[in-house]
């Protein structure tokens, strides 16, 4: 029993497999959409043990030449420092311009194995298998990969899409609590800006969503994969700015993970709170009425993810989000809800107002 979201981009198609246990077809479900000689499996030193050494040995078994290169766990191993030690370690091993490079793991290694792939001897297809629910959701689906340079995250990279992805949401088993309620703040996400149904029925589902439920996180996975595709289909290169919707919450949230100590905020934490200063704001612009923000508040609780904003210096908070690229000319540019499934990209919005929008929260 799993789902299949078709990912339809102007030179090509490809699908995203979701179910439980799926990744014991990783093989076939590979072999059937690229021919593979040599398989290069990218990982981390904690999904290794877990599900990559299975995955690579039932590649070998299937008769492909597979290496499983793997890299240590955390966001510092996505650099040029780690892409050059991986292109070095593809040349060792044989690779050329047939082999695959398949990323099993989480962002991190999503997006420097689609790195990896979007460079090494000019391009090499490219599989993903998402380990975290983060990846499942968001960073799997949209072709953006890339390393970070020591000042500015995802600054160096390309648009390499995948020519399948893999999503077992067994796998989320093992993911630690925290890491998988930060994930869900970006499938509330979805619901907020793209889909009311889809948020109603995560209201309905808070505690199949808790227990992990395989079925319901097949559901949710797909919807979402199906609403993020959407997005990119319509705007592959983030050219014509539709994108920017995924962005609800995230000028907010940069700024908290830039004034917050590394490690004190994960991603989707500050996502939370950050929709909830996104919504307050559009309250106070006059664009929703505050049951919208209500609603937030209280599905983002129940699924245990923060709500408050940090206890940081307000003023460096506002200083981290004039810096931010979003930011254009000294007015703040928001995507603000205007109703429970629907934003809008609001420009000249006064810096006072976004700091009130904090400072209620
Ligand atoms: P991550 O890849 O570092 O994974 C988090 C931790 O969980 C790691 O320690 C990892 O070893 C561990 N882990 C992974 N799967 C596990 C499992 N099934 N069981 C137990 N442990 C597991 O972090 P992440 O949150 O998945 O991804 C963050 C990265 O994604 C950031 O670098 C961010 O920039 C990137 N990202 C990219 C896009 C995109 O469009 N390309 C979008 C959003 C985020
Ligand atoms: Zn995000």
């Amino acid at each position: 029993e799993h789902e299949i979201v078709r990912v339809q981009l102007s030179e090509r198609s490809y699908d995203i497999a979701i179910g439980a246990g799926i990744i014991d077809t990783a093989p076939p479900f590979f072999s059937a959409r690229a021919k593979i000689s040599h398989a290069v499996l990218v990982t981390d030193d904690q999904v290794r043990p877990l599900y990559a050494d299975r995955i690579a040995a039932a590649c070998a078994a299937s008769g492909m030449r597979t290496t499983l290169l793997s890299v240590p766990a955390g966001e510092t191993s996505k650099s040029i420092a780690m892409a050059d030690q991986l292109w070095n370690q593809c040349l060792a091993e044989g690779a050329d311009r047939k082999t695959v490079v398949i990323a099993v793991g989480g962002g991190v290694i999503g997006d420097l194995a689609g790195f990896i792939a979007a460079t090494f001897a000019r391009g090499l297809s490219f599989f993903q298998v998402p380990t975290t629910l983060l990846a499942q959701v968001d960073s799997s689906v949209g072709g953006k990969v890339g390393v970070n340079l020591p000042t500015a995250k995802n600054m160096v990279g390309a648009f390499w899409q995948p020519q399948g992805v893999l999503i077992d949401v067994d796998v989320l088993a093992t993911l630690p609590e925290r890491e998988y309620r930060a994930g869900m703040a970006e499938v509330v996400k979805y619901g907020v800006i793209l889909d009311p149904d889809f948020f109603a029925y995560l209201e309905a589902n808070v505690a199949s969503i808790q227990l992990r439920d395989r079925k319901v996180l097949t559901q949710v996975i797909a919807r979402c994969c199906q609403l993020k595709a959407d997005v990119v289909q319509a705007d592959e290169r983030e050219t014509t700015g539709l994108r920017a919707v995924l962005n609800y919450g995230h000028t907010f949230c940069h700024a908290f993970e830039a004034t917050c100590g590394y490690g004190q905020l994960l991603h989707g934490e500050a996502v939370s709170i950050g929709m909830l200063c996104a919504s307050r704001l559009a309250e106070s612009l006059g664009r929703i009425s505050p049951d919208v923000t209500q609603r937030q508040r209280k599905l983002l609780s129940a699924l245990g993810l923060p709500t408050v904003p940090p206890q940081v210096d307000i003023d460096l908070v506002m200083t981290a989000m004039q810096r931010d690229k979003k930011v254009e000319h000294g007015k703040l540019q928001f995507v603000l809800p205007t109703k429970l499934g629907m934003v809008e990209l609001v420009g000249d919005v006064p810096v006072k107002l976004a700091k009130q929008a904090i400072n209620d929260g």
